[in-house]
């Protein structure tokens, strides 16, 4: 059974303040998120935690199913120049990495984290799994495992919409796996 208390300690002293307690088998995983991968994402093979590297959308599900419970976080923020948007995404993804440590070294050994963006913690990223430069702390983001996030978050009653300009504040989400 999770001490929900002392995590909410860890979460509260990362400064991950705004977050819900989520069932993961509540999480929306779709086909055609892998879809939007292939087709339409610049990072598709060029990002050694995103497809083709994640696993594929069927072991994403069997991923989720051997948990009870997690974390989603939600993190804002807008940017007046959006190439500061890479290195605020390494930032708060790092951040992320050392939350699921303390967690991990907590007790929950099955700890997993799912960064809020993709990997990015190296300026130019490997483009596979065996030339990842940090596979200690590189995680997927939530759409490489295959989750509809738009889905996800509207069942915790979080916001999310398509934004069309850069100055708009961005919403994006984080999910931590526990046990
Ligand atoms: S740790 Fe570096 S090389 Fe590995 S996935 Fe992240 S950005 Fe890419």
């Amino acid at each position: 059974m999770a001490d929900q208390t002392l995590l909410q300690k860890i979460f509260n002293d990362n400064n991950f303040t705004d977050y819900r307690w989520i069932d993961p088998s509540e999480i929306v995983v779709a086909q055609w998120v892998r879809m939007k991968c292939m087709y339409g994402c610049d990072s598709y093979g060029r990002n050694a935690s995103c497809p083709p590297n994640t696993p594929p959308i069927a072991e994403c599900r069997t991923f989720f199913s051997e948990f009870r419970i997690g974390a989603v976080f939600h993190i804002t923020k807008r940017l007046d120049d959006p190439e500061e948007r890479h290195a605020w995404s390494r930032e708060v993804n790092r951040s992320l990495a050392e939350l699921e440590r303390q967690v991990f070294i907590t007790g929950y050994h099955q700890a997993f984290m799912l960064f809020m963006d993709n990997c990015k913690l190296c300026r130019e990223c490997a483009n596979t799994r065996a030339a990842c430069r940090n596979k200690k702390l590189a995680r997927p983001c939530p759409e490489g495992m295959g989750v509809d996030v738009f889905a996800t978050v509207a069942k915790f009653g979080y916001p999310i919409t398509v934004l069309d300009d850069y100055d708009q504040e961005m919403n994006r989400y984080a999910f931590l796996l526990i046990e």
